[in-house]
């Protein structure tokens, strides 16, 4: 009989993992606290609009591709690549850069304001393309346990990325750039990492390699959604069931090892192996109840940003706006020390 495995949470991490375990042969049922599947990548309908909640792109396409193919499925949703990747505009300043992958389209936008653009963004990513190869299946990938694990693993990466462990990513930025524009613009992608530049290390300007080089933003093709829909469905085929509404509130163990967890109604999920996709501090400490995530040492470990977003739904195109935009006030560095 094969050993059965239950995931809870069904985000994008919990839906692909399942799908991965219950191809290798497990027996995988999911549990999910909402009332649908996908987590922060999520939808809502109302008044006749339908809205992607979280992720509005995605870059890295080829570990789509790889998953799809490790899963023995085609890919269950349509993407497409953007060029541009997105546009932003500036409170002091009436035109708007639309940042697109060629070089050549990307610098004509900078002739005026940052001389040498061109020549100064291919140092600047052939140096994020560096750090990008000598450290993704070293460090992107790996999990680290403990900051001891992810020190001795940093010093294993080529030596001549050291200084840029030194430095911030908006520090890494000014050493290339001097306009206001470029530097804002360049160093915008950290706040995608739910910190800012400058509280991110300079390690992170490789994601400006993944923009602009490597693979570049992807949409969906109906929406992000379709993303959660095609896992779900691909799920369905290989017979995982997912019950949505159920909380995980507690555990129990046997013998020193976690045997069940059970939900808000105090139903007992029992499985041979347990794979826990909610947020790892959080359920560390409202649901195992461990000590090193205590409330109060919850409160005072350094948190990323959350978002305050906002819906709003038009029944006609605005030609002025592109799919990603960006307008930036004349406060960059306060404004991001004080988010
Ligand atoms: C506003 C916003 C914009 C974003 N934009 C982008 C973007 O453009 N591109 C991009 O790549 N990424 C983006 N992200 C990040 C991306 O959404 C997340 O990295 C990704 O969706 C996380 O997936 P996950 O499966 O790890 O976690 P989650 O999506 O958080 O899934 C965890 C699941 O576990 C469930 N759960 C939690 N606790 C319990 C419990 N106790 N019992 C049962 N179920 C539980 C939750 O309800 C949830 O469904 C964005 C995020 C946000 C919030």
């Amino acid at each position: 009989m094969s050993k059965k495995v239950l995931v809870a949470g069904a985000g994008i991490g919990g839906l692909a993992t399942a799908l991965r375990l219950a191809k290798m042969g497990f027996e995988v049922e999911i549990v999910e606290k909402n009332n649908q599947a996908g987590g922060r990548l999520n939808q809502i309908k109302k008044d006749g609009f339908t809205f992607d909640t979280g992720p509005s792109f995605f870059s890295m396409s080829y570990e789509f591709e790889a998953f799809a193919n490790d899963c023995g499925i085609e890919l269950p949703f349509k993407y497409y690549s953007l060029d541009p990747l997105y546009s932003v505009n500036f409170i002091d300043n009436p035109k708007t850069f639309h940042l697109y992958r060629d070089i050549d389209k990307l610098a004509a936008q900078f002739e005026d304001i940052e001389p040498g653009f061109k020549q100064k963004m291919e140092k600047y990513l052939e140096k994020s393309g560096r750090l990008f190869h000598d450290t993704v299946d070293l460090v992107i990938k790996n999990n680290f346990d403990s900051y001891f694990a992810y020190i001795v693993t940093l010093m294993r990466v080529n030596p001549v990325h050291i200084p840029v462990l030194f430095r911030s990513f908006w520090q890494q930025v000014n050493r290339h750039f001097t306009s206001k524009e470029a530097r804002q613009i360049i160093s915008l992608v950290a706040f995608f990492l739910g910190r800012t530049p400058f509280d991110t290390m300079a390690i992170y300007t490789l994601l400006s390699y993944t923009e602009f080089k490597h693979d570049g933003y992807f949409n969906v093709e109906g929406g992000m959604y379709k993303i959660v829909e095609g896992l779900v469905n691909e799920l369905e085929k290989a017979g995982v069931k997912i019950t949505c509404n159920t909380e995980i509130t507690g555990f129990s163990e046997n013998a020193g090892k976690l045997d069940a967890l059970i939900d808000k109604s105090g139903k007992t999920w029992k499985a041979d192996a347990f794979l826990v996709n909610s947020d790892a501090a959080v359920f560390r400490n409202s649901v195992l109840k461990r000590e090193k995530f205590s409330d109060e040492k919850m409160a005072r470990m350094n948190w990323t940003m959350g978002y305050l977003t906002f819906y709003i739904g038009i029944k006609c195109k605005l030609p002025q706006v592109n799919h990603h935009n960006y307008y930036l006030g004349s406060n960059y560095e306060e404004y991001s020390n004080n988010i």
